[in-house]
């Protein structure tokens, strides 16, 4: 058996591996090499029949696993729309490791708790929500998706007399559901998992950058659940919400705002006009793992009617101890969890009001700066550049492809495909703090030759 007390000393050992991955990571290629890839099959054997010494496992891990991740946190990966790390918050998360605390319930964890209720009351104030608007601490944003999408059908349902969490939806009253035709995968695999069936969502058409079209949604004759989205993952573009409300509201529908990279805009005094609307919805989704810079996995449902969310999620036991303050439970699908709010809680903090705002500006300021630098280097700027994603072409989509490819086995940055209004484009998402403008003029100097050598072709 290990001992308790060899806790300390793994954990030194663990600050070492962390600070020496750390120190190599400037000098590294952000994508892991081929050798650090075959590497990993160092991992494969058949299950150990005997226990190994924890030092030796966690040794095994940083010399195989370490120059296999993905160098996130450098500040050239531009993959995905996939946030870096804040140095408080992965201290603060380290910390709460050790505490190994359980969110379900006030007695769990009231530290844990109480954070939440921290948490809470700060991030609807910075974003300007209204007030009593509830919060639940989920794993990401297609979790809180469900979990808005899961309170808003459970409400239009009851407010209709059918209390779906007993019946079900077999026989339930018909539910519109309205989505934009740009809405992110998650909201299909939502609508699915919600029993709504992706088919019988009514996409509205959206213009050319991704964003939905008030006056095409239909006339309502009852309320819908209507699906829109702060920040399209690739145009980074915002959907009208306020139009949105204005054209469905007066029916009493139900507005979810898909905002998982993009909702912090509304702690931007800058970026006012994108985000001014979005205060109007019911319920909204956004990630703490992505531009705010919280670790992985940390997402956040808010709901302007609480008990809508916890009645969404109850449940009943005997051995289960209620109190009358934040049972965290009652907020997520999940019981057991991990506490989330440790490390929001101390990303927040460290930031205030200003230094949130800050963060946001700077993203967008070095989304603005690729922009320019790519345009004057001949790359074509395919969408409005209003928040941290670019995308861009070659001439022709070939050229695109494997200038794309090339940038990828570069080492020195990282950014991803798609495809925009019919053709490829590479799609650059700034979402990390570390990156700075030097690192985003390297980037562009790596651009720049991977399109040169896409020119010459393979034996050019
Ligand atoms: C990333 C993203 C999601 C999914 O969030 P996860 O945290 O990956 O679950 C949903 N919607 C949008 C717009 C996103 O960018």
């Amino acid at each position: 058996m290990q001992e308790q007390d060899e806790l300390p000393v793994l954990l030194n050992q663990a600050h070492r591996h962390a600070v020496e991955h750390i120190e190599g990571l400037e000098a590294r290629s952000v994508f892991p090499t081929a050798a650090a890839l075959e590497g990993l099959t160092g991992f494969d054997e058949p299950l150990p029949a005997e226990p190994s010494p924890a030092a030796e496992v966690l040794e095994t891990l940083h010399r195989i696993g370490s120059p296999a991740t993905v160098a996130q946190t450098v500040g050239r990966y531009f993959g995905f729309v996939d946030g870096g790390a804040l140095p408080v918050g992965v201290a603060a998360r380290w910390l709460a490791d050790v505490w190994d605390q359980n969110t379900a319930q006030y007695v769990m964890s009231p530290v844990a708790s109480h954070l939440e209720e921290v948490c809470e009351a700060w991030i609807v104030d910075l974003l300007g929500l209204p007030g009593g608007t509830a919060a639940g601490f989920v794993c990401g944003t297609t979790l809180a998706n469900f979990s808005g999408l899961c309170a808003g059908r459970n409400e239009l349902l009851r407010r209709r007399g059918w209390d779906v969490a007993k019946k079900g939806l077999h026989g339930a009253p018909r539910l519109r559901v309205l989505a934009g035709d740009d809405a992110h995968a998650s909201v299909f695999k939502v609508v699915s998992l919600l029993g709504m069936g992706t088919e019988c969502v009514e996409l509205i058409e959206t213009d050319e950058q991704g964003r939905m079209i008030p006056d095409r949604i239909p006339d309502l004759a009852e309320s819908a659940l209507v699906i829109t989205q702060a920040g399209n993952v690739n145009s980074g573009a915002f959907d009208p919400v306020g139009a949105v409300c204005d054209r469905v509201q007066s029916v009493g529908s139900w507005v979810h705002v898909d905002g998982a990279f993009g909702l912090w805009a509304g702690a931007s005094p800058a970026l006012r006009s994108l985000y001014e609307g979005c205060e109007r919805a019911d319920s909204w989704s956004v990630d703490a793992h992505k531009t705010l810079n919280v670790p992985y996995d940390s997402g956040i449902v808010l709901c302007r009617d609480r008990a809508a969310l916890t009645s969404a999620f109850e449940a009943s036991g005997a051995y289960f101890q209620w109190t009358d303050r934040r049972e965290g439970m009652q907020y997520t699908p999940t019981m057991s969890r991990r506490a989330r709010g440790v490390e929001l809680w101390a990303v927040l903090k460290s930031l205030g009001r200003s230094g949130v705002a800050a963060l946001i500006d700077r993203l967008v300021e070095h989304a603005g700066l690729f922009a320019t630098l790519l345009r004057e280097t001949g790359f074509e700027i395919r969408n409005d550049v209003v928040f941290n994603q670019v995308l861009i072409s070659c001439e022709d989509d070939e050229l695109t492809a494997r200038t794309l490819e090339r940038v990828q086995a570069s080492g020195e940055c990282w950014c991803g495909g798609s495809v925009w209004n019919g053709s490829n484009v590479i799609r650059i998402s700034v979402c990390d703090w570390a990156t700075s403008a030097e690192d985003v003029e390297r980037a562009v100097a790596a651009f720049v030759r991977a399109r040169d050598e896409a020119c010459r072709g393979p034996n050019g």
